[in-house]
């Protein structure tokens, strides 16, 4: 987090546009240069009033006083109206650079995010990387448009007034420029102390986003527990927090501007007495007197505009380093380049070795976990809840990795594979299912994306999803809501098998949700997964036995260990913990 840390990263992303922030720059700086003229003209309109046919611009050749006056005014409309061109082009220019450099900023960052493993997602809350991507990415603009703009409008002011001053009078000039050097200090010094306030005020953000994400996405939970009080007052505190946060960076910031305005103020009335006493003393003419006047202000004054800047500069660091956090993250997950063929895969088990793994500050779940999923075949995995069944699945997927041992596949362990080539081989109906807030069609369509709408119909009716899409009003178009909820579960899950039976991967992994199905449902599981598994690895995981009954082999996992292992009916012989739970499960099945 150092001081030059982020502004240094965020120059590299102004790199590439180079050529508009020269021209921008030069925009600013012509911008200011006109601006700059009117007090010359105010200071050449006094010399003629005042000095007539031996004025300045008499000296130039126009005698006539009248002459002279029109001729600065149309002097005056054409420096007026170059400014405002130029205003408009810098305005343009740097907006626009402003708006390139965080859609960059946030593409990069969302790119990164998204190849983040999931022990990353673990250890952060949703809502906090996404007013990372939205907020914080956010207030780089204000800085961006306005900062770089600023800068270059002070120093261009202080560079063309010191030379105009240092024209008419080195001494007056002296005493003008002297407070520069302090208020640019000062600013520095006082904007340095805002740092850590406005990083304060982003972390509250990020919190109170946090929380407003959760309760959103849980609305229905909050209701029916009926704490909407509860968390409206947990929303109260953190909201306070932010408020507080900001308060304190408030308290610093706006006395600045104030402050400086007294410094400038000394420089201000020791050119008004100086240059005064200088003219009354013949030392110096009526005009020159008048543009010292005016340039003085001029001088001064945007300099209380250099808090605002550093003040727009710190904010923008503070988002920055947030930014730059997540950025900077590394990934973890490291890949191979091993891209076997879609006969190889679908041919080869699946095997682990060894592996030992268990979730960061818990007991360990697998300990010298040693497990074959045959090529072709279909294995049922069933075992109490916790047991380890999805843990299972995200070893598989690298989701999750194993601490000790390997997994094999191809006869390769799975880190020498490009990730790509791994998961794009494995189908997984996950247990907890998300579907995208678009229709239907699009769902299936997610695991190929060019499937034709008779490929996605096709994938349906193997799913048994076909026959209850098209009883909706609006058939496959209709839209699924956001995760899905306006679909019943069973449906959801139907969708999802859909779509992964259209991924056609060689290793299908369906984690069952839930054992509350009823008996049609469950008979349609069935009938789908024998389609789908026809030659083909498939890995069932289920809470009710009858949909892995006819599984080639079930495995029975409890605490991260086989217990079991063998087709259903060696299991039931067995009369071991499978054989109890098949009698407790169809004992409930026949009372209904
Ligand atoms: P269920 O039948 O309820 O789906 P499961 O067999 O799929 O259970 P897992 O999800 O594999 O169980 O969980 C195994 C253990 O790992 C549990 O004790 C669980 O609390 C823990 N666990 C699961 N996911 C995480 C995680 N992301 N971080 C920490 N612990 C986790
Ligand atoms: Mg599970």
């Amino acid at each position: 987090m150092s001081e030059g840390g982020p502004f240094r990263r965020l120059l590299t992303y102004m790199r590439p546009h180079r050529g508009t922030v020269r021209l921008a720059s030069f925009c600013s700086v012509v911008n200011k240069i006109w601006d700059l003229a009117p007090p010359l003209l105010i200071g050449l309109a006094v010399d003629v009033v005042v000095l007539k046919e031996e004025s300045t611009l008499a000296g130039l050749g126009l005698v006539d006083p009248w002459h002279q006056l029109v001729a600065l005014s149309m002097l005056t409309f054409a420096i007026w109206g170059f400014e405002s061109l130029f205003e408009y082009f810098y305005g343009v220019l740097w907006r626009n650079l402003a708006q390139t450099v965080q859609h960059e900023l946030r593409l990069d960052t969302f790119d990164h995010v998204q190849q983040q493993g999931m022990a990353w997602f673990d250890d952060r809350q949703k809502g906090d990387i996404l007013a990372i991507l939205n907020d914080d990415i956010n207030q780089l603009e204000r800085f961006l448009d306005k900062g770089a703009n600023d800068l270059l409008q002070v120093s261009t002011t202080v560079l063309v007034v010191g030379a105009v001053f240092l024209a008419i009078s080195w001494q007056v000039a002296l005493f003008a420029v002297l407070p520069i050097p302090i208020i640019v200090w000062g600013s520095f010094r006082y904007q340095r102390s805002l740092e850590p306030r406005y990083a304060k005020v982003r972390t509250a953000a990020g919190q109170m986003n946090a929380l407003l994400e959760n309760d959103l996405s849980g609305m229905s939970t909050v209701q029916s527990f009926t704490a909407e009080q509860h968390e409206l007052e947990r929303v109260r505190t953190l909201s306070d927090a932010y408020r507080e946060a900001n308060r304190e960076a408030i308290r610093l910031s706006a006395a600045f501007t104030p402050l400086i305005r007294m410094a400038i103020l000394v420089g201000f009335t020791a050119t008004l007495l100086l240059g005064g006493w200088l003219t009354l003393e013949g030392g110096m003419a009526v005009g020159a007197y008048s543009v010292l006047v005016f340039m003085t202000q001029r001088l001064l004054w945007p300099l209380t505009r250099l808090g605002e800047t550093f003040d727009l500069y710190q904010r923008a660091m503070a988002s920055s380093t947030r930014v730059l956090d997540v950025l900077d993250a590394p990934v973890e997950l490291q890949q191979g380049a091993f891209e076997p063929d879609a006969f190889a895969v679908s041919s080869s088990p699946i095997v682990l070795d060894d592996v030992s793994f268990g979730y960061a500050g818990r007991n360990a779940l697998f300990d010298g976990f040693t497990l074959t999923f045959e090529a072709g075949k279909t294995t049922g995995v069933v075992g109490s809840t916790g047991a380890g069944k999805t843990s299972l699945i995200r070893l598989l997927l690298r989701f999750a990795e194993p601490t000790g041992g390997r997994v094999l596949w191809c006869d390769e362990p799975l880190e020498a594979w490009r990730l790509r080539a791994l998961r794009s081989s494995i189908a997984l109906v996950d247990q907890h299912i998300t579907l995208f807030p678009t229709s239907i069609l699009e769902n299936i369509r997610y695991g190929r994306p060019d499937a034709s709408d008779e490929d996605v119909v096709r994938a349906a009716e193997i799913a048994e999803a076909a026959a209850f899409v098209e009883s909706l009003p609006s058939g496959w178009n209709t839209l699924v809501g956001e995760g899905g909820h306006r679909l019943s579960g069973g449906q959801r899950q139907r969708v999802a098998i859909a779509r992964a039976v259209l991924k056609d991967a060689p290793l299908l992994v369906l984690d069952e949700a839930t054992s509350a199905v009823d008996n049609e449902t469950e008979a349609a599981l069935q009938r789908s997964i024998g389609r789908i598994s026809k030659g083909r690895t498939t890995i069932v995981i289920a809470h009710r036995l009858s949909t892995v009954r006819h599984a080639d082999r079930i495995v029975v996992l409890d605490q991260g260990k086989v217990v079991e292992d063998g087709t259903h009916e060696s299991l039931v012989k067995k009369d071991g913990v499978y054989a109890k739970l098949w009698s407790v499960q169809t004992g409930e099945a026949g009372n209904r």
